[in-house]
């Protein structure tokens, strides 16, 4: 039995008898037990996890009511709440918190018979593109061990692509879904800020991120998008968008799409084989019957910066709370008066969030507020009314999802800017709240190169279905390890 196939190959398995869950989630744990040591994709997995298969199998026999899931195997990002395990964001901070609920996308999962089977690795509070900024160690790119996974919802893309789960839930501020999707050669979808309940995912920059799925395919990623999408009275920042099937009419094609090439994206300071991909995708999808033009995006020169700026000053007041007052460790406030205390808690915190925090604290000061903070709004504004007036001209807008190849662990780590502008085909989508997503489409040297894809908010359906043919002409070797 492989681990390789998709969710309607597993769910066909399970309604026919040939294959249970505890079965495969029997061989998920075998598999995890002999790769976890290379890759590092998990900060911890669900002890009951053969358990609530059992469970599950008992349902199916019984010819009980059984939920779309059928038992599944997949894995949440650490920043994702989970009753009775633990919850860490990857840092000091948070090591030993277990949360007392579960968040929104956790309990969809759950009552359609998902299994998390264990919480992904990360950098520290979703804050990085690398992994390599996780409290508890680096995750590793499964096509090459020294090579980083993208993040930061690395330990997803990783246990996707590894064949440790068969999907994965991220969030992505900035890029933390499409980064290590387009760097281990998985599907990832950022989509449309409002889709899916943030209820549970701990606050890093609330105008921004989302809360989404990883999945080896496009119509898995789909499957998984129908059972988490939804207005939730937990998170008034969700939308109404009735209940679309995203898994309908998938295979409707790109005949007659235009599809815009922004133009600021694909030109310099893009590596050689990305660039070659990313032409071979259009390529592709002209093949296809689309009509491929170019479209110009200044303002999105503007757009790290920006997204930085901001980003910074939403983590800098999100992660006040953590004191060790209201969260935190044992920590014994015996000899300390109240500032060498505060300043001895939060020197827990890991060097990626203290220099955010420093510089979202620095943004928002008396002063300096007009300068950088409101004049990031402006550029935010400002990308957001360019993509309205792309939209007008084009169904879908592509990019390479990341501008290079995937590098060596430790090899940026020391020069912040380098990572920083790594997101720079990413951010765009979050500063807008457009949705995006990324197509494994390439490998080069080895390594896996995704191609990016954006439409207008709430146009999953259409990113989804042309996300879906481009991926179809695709015959991608194994994941080596
Ligand atoms: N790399 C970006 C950052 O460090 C994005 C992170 C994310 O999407 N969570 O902020």
């Amino acid at each position: 039995m492989s681990l390789a196939i998709s969710i309607s190959q597993y769910i066909q398995k399970l309604r026919d008898g040939t294959l249970s869950s505890e079965e495969f989630v029997a061989k998920t744990l075998e598999r995890i037990n002999k790769v976890e040591k290379n890759i590092h994709a998990f900060i911890s997995i669900n002890e009951n996890a053969i358990e609530q298969a059992k469970q599950i199998d008992k349902k199916i026999k019984a010819k009980e009511k059984v939920g779309s899931c059928f038992g599944m195997p997949i894995s949440v990002k650490d920043n994702i709440c989970t009753k009775g395990m633990k919850t860490t964001c990857a840092s000091k901070m948070l090591e030993d918190f277990i949360a007392p609920y579960d968040a929104t996308v956790v309990s969809k999962l759950k009552s359609e018979d998902a299994i998390i089977i264990g919480k992904a690795n990360l950098d520290e509070f979703a804050m990085g593109s690398t992994t390599e900024y996780s409290c508890f160690g680096p995750s590793r790119n499964p096509w090459n061990t020294d090579y980083v996974p993208g993040g930061s919802s690395g330990g997803s893309g990783v246990s996707v692509s590894a064949l440790e789960c068969i999907a994965s839930l991220g969030s992505d501020t900035g890029g933390s879904v499409r980064s290590p999707a387009s760097f281990c050669s998985v599907v990832g979808l950022k989509p449309t800020y409002g889709l899916i309940s943030r209820f549970g995912l701990v606050s890093f920059a609330n105008s921004i991120e989302q809360i989404g799925p990883l999945a080896r395919t496009v119509e898995d990623v789909a499957f998984i998008l129908n059972i988490i999408a939804g207005r939730d009275s937990h998170d008034n920042t969700t939308i109404e968008n009735g209940t679309p099937d995203y898994t309908k009419d998938i295979d409707i094609g790109v005949s007659g799409k235009k599809i815009g090439i922004i133009s600021e994206m694909v030109g310099e300071g893009v590596d050689k084989d990305v660039q070659s991909a990313t032409k071979h995708a259009i390529s592709t999808f002209e093949k296809l019957g689309a009509q491929c033009i170019p479209i110009s995006l200044d303002s999105a020169q503007h757009s790290v910066a920006a997204y930085y700026t901001l980003a910074s000053a939403e983590a800098s007041s999100n992660l006040a709370r953590f004191d060790n007052i209201r969260y935190g460790f044992d920590f014994s406030v015996e000899g300390y008066e109240y500032n060498s205390y505060i300043s001895k808690v939060r020197s827990n915190f890991g060097p990626e969030v203290t220099r955010r925090m420093l510089l979202g604290t620095f943004v928002l000061s008396a002063g300096y507020y007009g300068k950088y903070y409101q004049k990031a709004q402006k550029v935010r504004s400002l990308i957001k009314s360019q993509l309205t007036e792309s939209f007008k001209k084009v169904d879908l807008l592509l990019a390479p999802t990341m501008p290079i190849l995937p590098f060596k662990i430790g090899e940026k780590i020391d020069d912040p800017l380098k990572i920083y502008l790594l997101d720079i085909n990413t951010i765009i989508a979050n500063l807008s709240g457009i949705p995006a997503i990324s197509v494994p489409f390439a490998i080069a040297n080895g390594l896996p190169i995704g191609i990016q894809l954006f439409a207008n908010s709430l146009q999953e359906r259409q990113l989804l279905q042309s996300a879906h043919a481009l991926q179809k002409t695709t015959n991608l070797p194994e994941v080596p390890i």
